[in-house]
């Protein structure tokens, strides 16, 4: 660990030393890490790019205390794959593989533990951060609190993240997952509400019509005292299409799964995004072509050829954050306006004083509901604003939020309105972000018409292992 170290502060110091001078130079940077699972297109320059790609380091894992120190650039399949041997698991995993614990702090990333642990940056104790000037600081809720808090959600706009504290938590062999089905938006938020106050680990649900859903949740088991289901295995199902038979033959069933399978149970697919490939290729949808082409359907793979066929105005990709009291009618406005099946449903809590301190994207939040809407849409490019647009105007008149990792059209006026410029602006200028790195609102606003190509995404899934891109 020692050498590692040694490494770790000869790239911060090399990160450092390049920020310094664009600072000097009042030039703009966005943060360049080798991937990226935002869904805008990404088109930038070398020298526009502060890059953390090497910092892949796992640093420390401390049972004892139960944390681990790693670096940012770790994607959380590598992050489990390091803390498992220890017998121990970070509480809070987000599913797709390849998104990264600065990715994921930077961006909000939540899970369906976040009812219970809060959002992935909550399990966070500590960060070491490169500030715009080039300065080194090391950060937490008692040392520069504000911007401990502040830079999660903020998407490279305040700092950058070097490395990183986290809790991790004894694991167990198994989760045990019950599936009940449910005929109604109503009836699955109200079971969902009332399974957050049993003493359960995880939970979220899928619908995949308006009177169609799974509530699932589970908790954490070593026990073998149920059917066994698996997810990473080229002949095993998609777990979203398992869910959706278990659902149709049973009320309630319960199993086990193993714990990578149940963590990391979209990689295969991504979520159902993976469809998109079958239908764009007219390859029919079945067990035996998912097993044939279940390389090419990974994670990873899925969300970079999706990228780079510029494909993301032409899906409907938007998790959208809501409070319990309008939940449903987001749900009846996605079913009415949007169309897309399924829908994902999770519970999130911020643990945080979140009223003085929390990021742009989470502040005055408390429970909130994850509906995650991704699919394809189909719609000319002015109907596709227009449905963004709306959809933008009925989460804030729902008192909800979008999840800034995806297009967001808002006006300036209407974006601050939302989000607070008073308390943003100033954390940029206190920490020296504002002379180097966009702000939110630039990062995260689509402007522009994006120009399909499937022959450039084909292209970059061939040259994935050398052409990578930057957010
Ligand atoms: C289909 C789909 C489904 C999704 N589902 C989920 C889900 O279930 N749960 C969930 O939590 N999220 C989900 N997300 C969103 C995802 O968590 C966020 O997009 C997350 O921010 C991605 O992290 P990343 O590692 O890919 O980083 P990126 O997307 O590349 O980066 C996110 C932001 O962080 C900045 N950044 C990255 N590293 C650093 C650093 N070291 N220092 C400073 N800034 C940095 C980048 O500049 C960027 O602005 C989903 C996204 C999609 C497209």
């Amino acid at each position: 660990m020692k050498q590692q170290e040694r490494l770790h502060n000869k790239d911060v110091k090399a990160i450092a030393k390049n920020m310094a001078s664009f600072y000097r130079l009042g030039k703009k940077v966005r943060v360049y890490h080798g991937s990226t699972t935002s869904t805008r297109t990404q088109h930038f320059k070398k020298d526009e790019m502060i890059d953390v790609s090497m910092l892949t380091r796992i640093l420390e894992v401390n049972t004892k205390k139960g944390y681990a120190i790693v670096e940012p650039n770790v994607p959380v399949d590598a992050l489990y794959k390091a803390i498992i041997p220890y017998g121990f698991v970070p509480p809070v995993v987000m599913e797709l593989p390849g998104i990264t614990v600065g990715g994921g702090i930077q961006g909000i990333a939540g899970e369906n533990s976040s009812f219970k642990w809060g959002a992935f940056h909550e399990t966070c104790s500590e960060y070491e951060v490169v500030l715009g000037n080039g300065k080194i600081m090391t950060i937490s809720p008692q040392k520069h609190a504000d911007l401990f808090w502040g830079i999660a959600g903020s998407y490279g706009s305040i700092a950058i993240i070097t490395k990183v504290k986290l809790k991790i938590i004894p694991a167990k062999p198994y989760i045990k997952l019950t599936y009940v089905t449910v005929k109604s938006f109503a009836e699955g938020v109200a079971l969902m509400n009332q399974k957050l106050h049993d003493p359960i680990g995880f939970i979220e649900a899928y619908f995949y019509a308006k009177n169609f859903g799974t509530v699932m949740y589970g908790v954490l088991s070593d026990k073998g005292d149920s059917p066994i289901s698996h997810f990473l295995r080229a002949y095993n199902d998609w777990f979203y299409l398992h869910a959706e038979k278990i659902s149709r033959k049973q009320k309630v069933y319960t199993e086990l799964i193993p714990l990578e399978d149940y963590l990391f149970r979209h990689n295969r697919g991504a979520y159902w995004m993976g469809t998109y490939v079958f239908e764009k290729l007219h390859i029919p949808f079945n067990r035996i072509t998912r097993f044939l082409l279940n390389p090419l359907l990974k994670e990873r793979i899925v969300m970079r050829f999706l990228q780079s066929i510029n494909v993301s105005q032409r899906h409907f990709v938007q998790d959208f954050v809501m409070p319990i009291a309008t939940l449903q009618k987001m749900l009846e406005y996605a079913d009415k306006k949007i169309g897309i099946y399924p829908l994902l449903i999770c519970p999130g809590y911020s643990k945080n004083n979140v009223d003085k301190l929390a990021s742009t994207h989470i502040k005055n939040a408390k429970l909130v509901y994850d509906v995650g809407v991704y699919g394809h849409i189909g719609l000319e490019y002015p109907e596709f604003v227009r449905l963004n647009r709306d959809a933008e105007k009925k989460t804030k008149e729902l008192g909800g939020r979008k999840w800034l990792y995806a297009h967001q059209y808002y006006t300036q006026d209407e974006f601050w309105d939302i989000y607070d410029k008073k308390w943003y602006a100033n954390l940029r200028k206190k920490y020296f972000a504002e002379r180097v790195f966009p702000d939110v609102y630039e990062k995260t606003h689509v402007k522009e018409k994006y120009t399909y190509s499937a022959v450039k995404g084909l292209w970059s899934v061939l040259l994935s292992p050398f052409k990578l891109p930057v957010s």
